[in-house]
């Protein structure tokens, strides 16, 4: 019998962020420049990962605009 693992997960961390301006399509809150960092493990070992810029809104973390 196989037995399939999905331990693999994602994690995304606000490394740091400061004021933007624009506003939250969904919510209406204010938006903010984030540095990004995703990481993909399996296992809870970290075997990919990749920073990024994104604009995201403060109030519901959603991703308005980023950057590669
Ligand atoms: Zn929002």
């Amino acid at each position: 019998m196989v037995c399939f693992c999905f331990l693999v997960d994602q994690t995304r961390q606000i490394r740091r962020s400061k004021p933007a301006a624009g506003f939250c399509s969904r919510c209406g809150g204010g938006a903010s420049v984030a540095d990004m960092k995703t990481a993909t493990r399996f296992c809870f070992v970290p075997f990919y990962w990749r920073s990024w810029r994104a604009i995201i809104c403060t109030f519901c973390g959603a991703i308005i605009r980023s950057y590669r």
